[in-house]
């Protein structure tokens, strides 16, 4: 399979007051042509970094990319210059953001915007863009679009500026999407059909998905991988129907602690006792021992290492590893 997105042992820290965050610290995480990976874990855990790292938009945050990698279609982001990756940004790579970043411009009418991202990389002529354009808002479960394209991102809502954002970033038919929450502020009903129109341009261009959400039915729904991420680290990566029957990671298993469904939000359950750790209390070992019913004396020592435990599985945990070669060290 062709690998459109490859994030190597990447880190991204951020530099506080009171030193150094390491926000995101040594993640891997490759996305295929035509697949969906999951991305998951709680807020704090690093996803939305690893995301922002991968367009490099830190610009706006205090992180900076202290080591690893980032391909694209085996070209190395990290050596482009700003330029190139506007480039990139919106037109193969596309992103969806749930507090938009790249906020749509105020002084333009919805459709100028999108008929100019549409003209750009589908190379439509003016009548056939405007078209596209209607569509591509009809699709995203904006009504009345016909009138919503002539009229300026002020005198829409939140929700409906969200939707005509997904439309922009789902018309050019980027070979990556990466999503960050895409659907969460919206309802039910337009959840469902934007998780649609995603797998269809899955189907349809083969475009590689990169899906960061807290909802583990719209991980169910979409995803054929799930990469789950805990204090800036990857500690569980399977495909999806291992995931949800054979999770492996004390982690994993209390956020699969109840029946997936649309709209179930890792956030709201109680299946995990207490928090992410804040770094000022970032224990020396795994990560996870302050909430783990599971944690042993290695854990409080020792980080465990991501290894493989099974074909396409892998768990960062001692349960699955040599303990007593690790407290010889
Ligand atoms: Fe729990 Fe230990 Fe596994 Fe960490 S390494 S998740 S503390 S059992
Ligand atoms: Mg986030």
């Amino acid at each position: 399979s062709e690998k459109m997105l490859e994030i190597e042992d990447l880190k991204t820290y951020f530099h506080g007051d009171d030193g150094i965050v390491k926000a995101v610290d040594g993640v891997t995480i490759t996305v295929n042509k035509g697949e969906t990976v999951g991305v998951v874990g709680e807020s704090g855990c690093g996803k939305s970094v690893t995301s922002l790292s991968a367009m490099r938009l830190l610009h706006d945050t205090p992180g900076e990319i202290a080591g690893g990698s980032i391909k694209f279609e085996g070209k190395s982001l990290l050596d482009l210059s700003e330029k190139e990756m506007r480039q990139l940004r919106g037109n193969d790579m596309a992103m969806i953001f749930q507090e938009p970043m790249t906020s749509l411009n105020p002084v333009y009418k919805i459709g100028k915007q999108l008929e100019e991202a549409i003209r750009l990389h589908l190379k439509y002529d003016k009548k056939k863009a405007r078209q596209h354009a209607v569509k591509m808002l009809e699709m995203v479960g904006l009504p009345r679009a016909g009138e919503i394209i002539n009229e300026y991102p002020y005198q829409l809502s939140g929700g409906m500026r969200q939707r005509v954002m997904i439309a922009m970033a789902m018309a050019c038919n980027p070979k990556l999407l990466i999503a960050d929450e895409p659907t969460t502020a919206l309802d039910v009903t337009i959840q469902a059909q934007i998780l649609d129109l995603m797998r269809d341009l899955r189907d349809k261009s083969d475009t590689a998905i990169m899906l960061i959400t807290h909802d583990l039915g719209v991980v169910a729904e979409m995803c054929d991988r799930v990469v789950v991420m805990y204090a800036g680290k990857v500690v569980e990566e399977t495909d999806v129907n291992t995931l949800y029957e054979n999770p492996q990671h004390p982690y994993t298993k209390g956020l699969i602690g109840s029946v997936p469904k649309l709209g179930q939000d890792v956030e709201k359950l109680d299946s995990i006792r207490g928090n992410v750790p804040t770094p000022a209390n970032m224990p020396k070992g795994c990560k996870f021992a302050p909430r783990c019913d599971f944690a042993m004396d290695v854990c409080w020592k020792r980080d465990p290492d991501l290894l493989k435990t099974d074909d396409n599985h892998t768990c960062r945990c001692w349960l699955y590893q040599d303990q007593e070669k690790a407290l010889e060290v």
